[in-house]
């Protein structure tokens, strides 16, 4: 059976209790689990000893116009999904205790956080950090395992574990798709069925410059200019961002070099905010 931990006195009782030897793996989420979340259960369960999840949505990460109020909270679900894949443990924190009232300390990562998503969200990645960092401090994980589906979130959290020496190692696991190539996530259930039919042009957008990346194009605007028309030219989506960056820093690039690129695309699809990457 999987151990269900409320607040921060159990988990670290159940942390304590634990093997000095055992290696722990932490997989963080807000819950409405689906293959993606699953996959990094199933990743963690093959590098770790033990593995505990956490569903926890974070407040501090929101907006004030954003979705906090109407994301999925399908709670018995979830822990029916982590018992089914292995977990020997989930964490389910409440708002109040992870935040207590007068709480005023927090995380903020300068660089990384500060383009794409970070330019449209602002707060979010400050309150990812905080959330995060608290995480770890009381699990106290040998490894952490996030998903590659967040880039951006991999290289805030990868550069807060390296500039504040937090004794983790990160893991980033694949992006899980739908059959038809939209990557999943907790938000795909906002989409209107016509809605969900149109949202793998975010994908295709991407493959466009996959494509010519493949054939040898090196250029960063010329591979843009390969995908980010596509979506823009249906009037269906909003686009955000579509840019071609450094995989580590997220700084511009011209060139291609050996460090690679990611291809990173958010976009608004009706009132439903979704984003993709692709590392070249
Ligand atoms: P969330 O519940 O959205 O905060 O996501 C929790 C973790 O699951 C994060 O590390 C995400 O990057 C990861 N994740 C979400 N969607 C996917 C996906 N489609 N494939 C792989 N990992 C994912």
């Amino acid at each position: 059976m999987i151990e269900i931990l409320r607040g921060i006195t159990e988990l670290r009782a159940w942390r304590k209790a634990l093997p000095h030897e055992a290696s722990v793996g932490l997989v963080p989420t807000m819950g409405a689990l689906h293959a993606g979340h699953i996959s990094l259960v199933s990743l963690s369960r093959t590098q770790c000893d033990v593995t505990i999840a956490s569903i926890f949505v974070n407040p501090l990460q929101f907006g004030p116009n954003e979705d906090l109020a109407k994301y999925p909270r399908p709670l018995e679900n979830d822990l029916a999904l982590l018992e089914a894949a292995g977990a020997d443990a989930v964490f389910l924190p409440s708002v109040e205790e992870l935040y207590p009232a007068g709480a005023s300390t927090y995380v903020v990562e300068e660089s990384v956080s500060l383009p794409l998503c970070g330019a449209f969200r602002p707060g979010h990645f400050r309150g990812v950090a905080t959330i995060v960092l608290k995480l770890f401090n009381l699990v106290q994980p040998t490894r952490a395992f996030f998903g590659q589906k967040d880039a951006q979130q991999c290289a805030v959290i990868e550069r807060m574990v390296r500039d504040l020496d937090v004794p983790v190692e990160i893991v980033r696991g694949a992006i899980i798709r739908e059959a038809d190539g939209l990557a999943m996530s907790s938000r795909n259930v906002y989409l209107s069925p016509e809605e969900r039919r149109l949202a793998p042009l975010i994908r295709h957008s991407i493959l466009a410059a996959v494509d010519a990346y493949a054939a040898g194009e090196r250029n960063a605007a010329t591979l843009v200019a390969k995908g980010r028309p596509l979506l823009e030219g249906d009037p269906a989506f909003t686009v955000q961002y579509w840019e071609v960056r450094d995989p580590q820093s997220l700084e511009a690039l011209a060139t291609i070099g050996e460090r690679g690129a990611l291809i990173a695309v958010a976009a608004y699809l009706g009132k439903t905010r979704l984003i993709d990457n692709q590392l070249l």
